[in-house]
């Protein structure tokens, strides 16, 4: 029946590129770990991608970026700022340091599914703070699970901050005729 043989035809071609491009893309993953073994980098996020928008760089001026990317994923050839994708851990130095905004863009997804992106510095000065704050918030927590640790610690210091205050509220105001 020729609409059956038509129909396995096609699925038959869209198996092949399918292969074909997991194939490229397992070729490309393994290229990828043996390069980052090589500089001694380890890969910490599930994917990512890098673009630099060549109309806005300042190119020879500056070159901030090479000279800050710890896996040497980009450099410097005829006249512009190239990328070797394989070799970006997506660590977004390159765009803490660049003199233009919006210029570099680093997309990158953790391994919770969480997908960042990051177009210039203040992105990632915010992602620090989040982080730093999240870290106090974890130790505090570690010294003190509950009221009662944190009293046991500085109970006295707490009730004796609360004596003053209360002794300093109920004063005359002295700045009354
Ligand atoms: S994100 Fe990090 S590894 Fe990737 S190009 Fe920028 S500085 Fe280099
Ligand atoms: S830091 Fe930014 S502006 Fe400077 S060369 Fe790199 S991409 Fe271009």
């Amino acid at each position: 029946m020729p609409k059956k043989s038509e129909k396995t035809g096609r699925e038959k071609t869209t198996d092949i590129y399918r292969l074909l491009s997991e194939a490229s893309e397992k070729k490309r993953q393994k290229e990828r770990t043996e390069l980052l073994q090589a500089v001694g980098v380890e890969d910490k996020f599930e994917e990512g991608d890098i673009t630099i928008d060549m109309k806005t760089c300042k190119g020879v001026e500056c070159k901030f970026c090479i000279d800050v990317c710890p896996t040497n994923a980009l450099y410097w050839k005829t006249g512009e700022v190239c990328i070797i994708k394989e070799l970006c851990i997506y660590c977004t130095s390159c765009v803490l340091n660049c003199m233009v905004d919006n210029c570099i863009e680093v997309r990158r997804k953790r391994q919770n599914g969480e997908t960042e992106v990051f177009c210039k510095p203040q992105d990632v000065s915010l992602l620090l703070n989040k982080i730093n704050a999240r870290n106090r918030v974890r130790i505090i927590k570690d010294l003190f699970p509950d009221d009662e640790a944190y009293l046991k610690q500085y109970g006295k210091h707490a009730r004796a901050r609360l004596k003053k205050k209360k002794r300093k509220s109920s004063r005359p105001n002295s700045k009354r005729p």
